[in-house]
C-alpha cells in the first residue's frame, strides 16, 4: 500500500486571446477547472495502476469537489482533512499559441499538521511505501516517522529545493527526478547521483525515456521512451512516478515497474489535462505503441 503525503490543487485554466501584461485586465474566452497538484496526480496514477493508495493532505472548505474526484478515481481519502483556509490552486492563463503563465497558491497544502501525519502513518504497515513530493509541508517528520515504522520512502524532488531534499536524503529509498532537477541536485550536493546515499534513483528524460541509477548494484541503465505524438506533457512526470511506485508496491522488479511507468507516461502526453485524464492499467495494456 502507498501512503502519499501530497498536494492537491485546483487547476484553473483561463483561455485568453493573449497573456495579460502588467496592469492589464482581460476577459477569458473559456474557463475549465481540473484536479491537479503533483500529489493528487501521483495518487490518481497509483490508484489507476491498481494499487491501494491513501492520500494524506488538506483541503479548504472550497475543496469538497476535489475530495469527491479523488474518491471517484479510486484514491482513499480518510486522511485528507477539510480545514479552514483556501484549497491550493494554480491559476493558469493560456493564449492561442499555447503559451501560459501560472500563479500558484499553496493554500492548505502548507497547513498539514504533525497530528495529521502521525495519525495517518500510525495505520501504516512495515513494507508499505510513503510517497512525497515538495508541494506540502511536513516532509521531514513524515520521513522520520516512516523510517521508524519500516516503510520504504519514495520522493519526487519537485519542485526542486536543495534544502528540502538534503534534509531527508539519507532516508530516501527511491528518488525520482527529471533532467533539470537531477542537474540541480548535482550542483547542490557537489556529487554525482551514483555517489548519493539512495539505493535507487530514476531520472526521467522526457521523450528520451529514463535512466535508472542503482547504487546497490552500481549499475546505470537507460530505457527508451515509447513513441507517441505528444500534445500536452503536463503531468507526465507525476504519472510516471505514481505508476513506478505502484508497480514496485505490487511486487514488480525495478525494470518491470520502469517499463510500466514509461508506458503510462507516454500515453499521458497524448492527452490534454492532468489528474482527470491519467490512463488506467487496462488502457495502457490495450494501447498499441508505435
Ligand atoms: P517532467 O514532466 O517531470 O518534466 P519528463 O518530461 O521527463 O518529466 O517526463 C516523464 C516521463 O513521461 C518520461 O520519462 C517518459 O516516460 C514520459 N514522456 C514524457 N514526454 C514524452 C514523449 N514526448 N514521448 C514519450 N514519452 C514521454
Amino acid at each position: 500500500m502507498i501512503w502519499n503525503l501530497g498536494s492537491i490543487n485546483a487547476d484553473n485554466f483561463y483561455f485568453v486571446s493573449h497573456l495579460p501584461g502588467a496592469g492589464e485586465t482581460i476577459a477569458a474566452l473559456e474557463f475549465r477547472q481540473g484536479l491537479g497538484g503533483k500529489g493528487a496526480n501521483m495518487s490518481v496514477a497509483a490508484a489507476r495502476a491498481g494499487t491501494r493508495v491513501m492520500h494524506i493532505g488538506a483541503l479548504g472548505a472550497d475543496g469538497g469537489w476535489a475530495l469527491e474526484r479523488l474518491l471517484e478515481y479510486g484514491v482513499e481519502t480518510a486522511h485528507i482533512t477539510l480545514m479552514e483556509g483556501v484549497t491550493g490552486h494554480a491559476n493558469i492563463a493560456i493564449d492561442a499559441e499555447g503559451e501560459n503563465n501560472i500563479v500558484l497558491f499553496p493554500g492548505t497544502n502548507h497547513q498539514i499538521t504533525e497530528e495529521m501525519i502521525g495519525a495517518a502513518l500510525s495505520e501504516a504497515s512495515s513494507g508499505d511505501w510513503l510517497l512525497m513530493q515538495n508541494e506540502t509541508n511536513g516532509q521531514v517528520l513524515a520521513a522520520q516517522t516512516a523510517k521508524t515504522l519500516g516503510l520504504r520512502l519514495a520522493y519526487a524532488a519537485a519542485p526542486f529545493r536543495a534544502d528540502a531534499v538534503k534534509a531527508i536524503i539519507s532516508q530516501i529509498d527511491l528518488l525520482v527526478l527529471n533532467e533539470v532537477e537531477a542537474a540541480q541536485l548535482r550542483a547542490a550536493t557537489g556529487r554525482e547521483l551514483r555517489q548519493l546515499p539512495v539505493d535507487d534513483i530514476v531520472v526521467t528524460l522526457g521523450a528520451g525515456g529514463c535512466e535508472w541509477v542503482s547504487n546497490k548494484t552500481h549499475q546505470i541503465k537507460t530505457y527508451s521512451a515509447y513513441k507517441v505524438d505528444p500534445v500536452d506533457t503536463t503531468g507526465a512526470g507525476d504519472t510516471f512516478t505514481g505508476y513506478l511506485v505502484a508497480g514496485l508496491d505490487r511486487g514488480m522488479t525495478m525494470p518491470q515497474a520502469i517499463d510500466l511507468a514509461l508506458r503510462a507516461g507516454a500515453l499521458m502526453v497524448t492527452r490534454h489535462g492532468t489528474a482527470d485524464v491519467i490512463p488506467d492499467l487496462k488502457e495502457i495494456r490495450d494501447h498499441r505503441f508505435g
